[in-house]
């Protein structure tokens, strides 16, 4: 078992963390490998794009081939977590501001995001959040965060801030506006955990 986390930019360090603590709580063994370039995504199991800044992000992951392997892997049904800039990334339509920019979105999910759907209120905040697949609220972590604006009829809503969708899943794919990786609460990466070694490549 082989998980990568897009190593690009943004929170990296802090979802490595996570990942190797959540798994060892589990009992299981996987090894996390950090990714910046192509040849690396093709190898495993489960991939994690982490926070940061959408715009860059989105145009490395291009210049660097690594958004055609991702595609290419989401098509196999590999595991994909996307946190706040991860899940703009993975949307199949942006904003205006997206639009406009013609930023680059990989559009794996039928999702619609507000790229900074709470950053001019709230710059970031902490929330007790309810998550439906928790049986209580999880301390989520919201920084210049995004939201899910509009979702097709296969994308299942998970978790709502201010009549804004900030958790979703659709089959392998599962989108956050927060950061789990900044919790010590592992539940979060435990629930992604389950989708990797039940689908297990
Ligand atoms: N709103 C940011 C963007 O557009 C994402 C913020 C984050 O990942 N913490 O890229």
């Amino acid at each position: 078992m082989r998980i990568g986390v897009i190593a690009i930019q943004g929170n990296v360090a802090e979802h490595v963390e996570a990942l190797e603590r959540a798994i060892s709580e589990r009992g299981e063994e996987a090894e996390i490998i950090t990714i910046k370039h192509k040849g690396l995504v093709p190898t495993c199991d489960a991939l994690v794009l982490p926070g940061g800044e959408s715009t860059t992000l989105g145009r490395l992951l291009l210049r660097e081939g690594i958004a055609d392997e991702i595609k290419a892997m989401h098509a196999a049904g590999m595991p994909i977590l996307g946190t706040c800039a991860g899940l703009i990334l993975l949307a199949k339509k942006g904003d205006e501001q997206v639009r406009k920019t013609h930023q680059h979105l990989l559009g794996l999910m039928d999702t619609q995001v507000n790229r900074n759907a709470f950053g001019r209120q709230r710059e970031s905040f902490e929330t007790h959040l309810d998550l439906a697949f928790l049986e209580s609220p999880f301390n989520a972590v919201f920084i210049r965060a995004p939201a899910i604006t509009h979702v097709g009829k296969d994308v299942k809503v998970l978790a709502t801030v201010d009549n804004m969708i900030v958790a979703a899943e659709q089959g392998n794919l599962f989108a956050l506006a927060f950061h789990p990786e900044l919790t010590s609460d592992s539940r979060v990466h435990q629930y992604f955990l389950d989708k990797v070694f039940t689908s297990r490549m």
